[in-house]
């Protein structure tokens, strides 16, 4: 399996990574994508990804500005987020930009600069031939717009994702794949299962966004990398398909997207 977001520079993971990489091998977690939020973890995200030892799971990471931390971002933020990814250019552990979107669920939130931040990383994106990870909350009508006035030609991945498969198709027509994450092992979360468990199998990654959104039946704890098989297990729960066919398939997915390196 392949955890498409997990920030595993955040606690509890930053202090243990051995235990927690441990942990998530035993699971049989192949790759984990780990998005930076800011300037604040952009060397740390890089660096967690090339100490990494020769056993799985593989790290990539991706350099962004998060809308949640936007006191942190600063003038000059954009410009620096440029110049890393300039020096990333030819490192095969950077996979993508992110994690950016628009979080107009924060109060006061300053949806015109979010949305600035955002159009330019989406430009980012395409000049440095990058998919995107997009962070979205109470802003679906916005991020779709920003989306088709600059579309990322590398596609990218909402994370997280919670909707309807009118808002999914939205996304899968512009390019953008669909994260499925711990929403969907709880069972009120009906709209959400029922979305998912009609999409192509082609739109389909597995994240954990560990160490948030632990899955049913692990509330009040970090999430972790290896809760991944809470995610498969409930998707397997929703369609069709069988696991060993759904492991496979969100891995490729993950795969082509990210320009990983095959499993297979
Ligand atoms: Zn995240």
């Amino acid at each position: 399996m392949i955890d498409s977001h997990c920030h595993f520079d955040f606690p509890p993971f930053a202090d243990n990574s051995d235990y927690y990489l441990d942990l998530a091998r035993q699971a049989g977690v192949s790759h984990i994508v780990i998005p930076s939020v800011g300037e604040r973890n952009w060397q740390q995200v890089r660096n967690l990804c090339h100490t990494g030892g020769p056993t799985a799971p593989a790290l990539s990471y991706a350099l962004g500005m998060h809308p949640f931390f936007a006191e942190e971002h600063g003038p000059q933020t954009l410009a620096r987020l440029e110049q890393a990814l300039e020096q990333a250019r030819n490192d095969p552990c950077c996979v993508a930009v992110g994690e950016c979107g628009l979080d107009f669920a924060i109060p006061d939130a300053d949806r015109r600069q979010q949305t600035d931040w955002l159009s330019a990383q989406l430009s980012l994106s395409n000049q440095f031939n990058l998919p995107v990870i997009l962070h979205c909350r109470k802003a679906f009508p916005e991020l779709l717009k920003c989306l088709k006035s600059c579309p990322p030609v590398r596609g990218g991945v909402y994370h997280a994702f919670s909707g309807s498969l009118q808002q999914a198709t939205q996304l899968l027509d512009l390019g953008i794949k669909i994260g499925v994450g711990g929403t969907i092992t709880y069972r009120r979360a009906n709209k959400t299962r029922t979305t998912i468990a009609q999409l192509p199998l082609d739109a389909l990654l597995l994240e954990t966004d560990a160490p948030d959104m632990p899955p049913a039946g692990f509330q009040g704890e970090p999430n972790r990398p290896d809760r991944v098989v809470q995610v498969l297990n409930a998707l397997t729960e929703l369609r069709s398909e069988s696991v060993a066919q759904l492991t496979q398939a969100t891995n490729k997915n993950a795969e082509v997207l990210f320009a990983l390196p095959s499993q297979i």
